[in-house]
């Protein structure tokens, strides 16, 4: 292979630097930062690819599919299912995930409503017209969980048709958690006779299996498939997520294809084969109870936030189980500086491991003498 020219190794030096300075003030996206795959770099010598189903057998052998299959065993027990009755595979982010669930319950109800909120992710309003599977939007509470009497008075107009909930376990915007024990009660209530739950628990997937007294969030709650993505709890340099279903419903969207000699299950189809060996490497570092300290401590950060922006006048809160601190929006500035997400009247930070007391002490201290003044 030809050498690395100067002036192009030094494009790449000064990319490399930029970012450092760029990631290390990024305080307001759900991407933790604290990840070493170094032992991983010397399989990206290889053309890998996960193309098909990680379950089944493909001709493209030079794939991680077993490593893959150990990731989905992981997550089918952090959702509290059985992994024989749990099929999945590594997606390239959320949105893929939630394109999956909302997929399989079009193929299983094609006549179906899809309820869901409007602080429910932009990708979801997207994945619905992409598949062009009717839908209405439901009021939120100010915390951003659904607003449980709209739901209710909007299904019961349309209550001979199977209804879809893409529940929020963990809203972008706020952390909010949709209470799937009330969504299940609605059902019952209106004596619903086919419905079906989608959660999207991008980050909110990777902390609940951790605290000690969850909402409702897994299998065991009534879901029917979920999405949780790999890069915001657990970190990686490389976007990825997970989405797990029912074993029975995948044969819905199973096509068999000679060409790979593969299950074509999976939305996409040449599928990188690095981020499922991430994701199960940072099992292998971590162990759950890696984790389950890793999200301890980040709560401890968040409540720390929101009691350093209240000392200082800020009237900072979070939801419960949520490292998501939500406060009133500060000038554009601050906002640029540390790369605080923005909406509307109000901005929030996300206490992932590498946003330290240190550094929310620097942010207050920044919201506070640069409020935001609208003129
Ligand atoms: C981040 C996020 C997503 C989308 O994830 P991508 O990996 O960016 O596709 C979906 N839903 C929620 C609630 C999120 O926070």
């Amino acid at each position: 292979m030809p050498e690395t020219p100067p002036h192009t190794q030094k494009r790449i030096d000064d990319l490399f630097d930029r970012l450092n300075d760029l990631s290390w003030h990024q305080i307001g996206y759900p991407t933790n930062q604290c990840f070493d795959y170094s032992p991983l770099y010397p399989l990206l010598q290889h053309s890998a690819n996960n193309v098909g189903d990680p379950f089944h057998d493909s001709l493209y052998r030079v794939n991680t599919h077993a490593f893959e299959r150990e990731v989905i065993t992981t997550f089918a027990n952090l959702m509290r299912h059985s992994p024989d009755e749990t099929w999945g595979y590594v997606t390239s982010g959320g949105t893929e995930g939630n394109m999956y669930g909302l997929y399989i319950a079009r193929e299983m109800f094609p006549e179906a409503v899809v309820y869901f909120s409007q602080d429910t992710h932009y990708s979801v309003r997207k994945n619905l017209r992409v598949l062009n599977y009717r839908n209405i939007m439901i009021r939120s509470l100010d915390n951003g969980e659904v607003d449980y009497d709209d739901l209710r008075e909007t299904i019961r107009i349309n209550r001979h048709l199977p209804v879809v909930v893409m529940a929020n376990i963990g809203t972008t915007m706020k952390g909010a958690v949709d209470n799937l024990d009330k969504i299940r009660d609605i059902f019952d209530e209106l004596a619903i006779s086919s419905s079906y739950i989608h959660a999207d628990a991008a980050l909110s997937g990777m902390i609940l299996p951790f605290v000690d007294d969850p909402q409702p969030y897994g299998f065991d709650a009534g879901i029917d498939s979920i999405a949780i993505s790999g890069h915001k709890m657990i970190g990686s340099p490389l976007p990825s997520g997970v989405v797990l279903t029912k074993s029975d419903y995948v044969g819905r969207v199973a096509r068999s294809i000679e060409y790979v000699g593969a299950m074509d299950t999976t939305l996409s189809g040449s599928r990188n084969a690095i981020t499922p060996l991430m994701l199960w490497y940072a099992f292998e570092q971590h162990g759950l109870e890696g984790f389950r300290g890793i999200v301890h401590e980040t709560l401890d950060v968040a409540q720390y936030a929101v009691d350093k922006f209240n000392e200082n006048g800020i009237p900072a809160w979070r939801n419960k189980n949520s490292i998501t601190v939500v406060f009133p929006r500060p000038a554009d500035t601050v906002v640029n500086k540390w790369q605080m997400a923005p909406y509307e009247n109000f901005a929030h930070i996300i206490t992932v491991p590498n946003v330290t007391r240190d550094k929310i002490d620097a942010a207050v201290a920044d919201c506070v003498a640069n409020p935001r003044t609208t003129t």
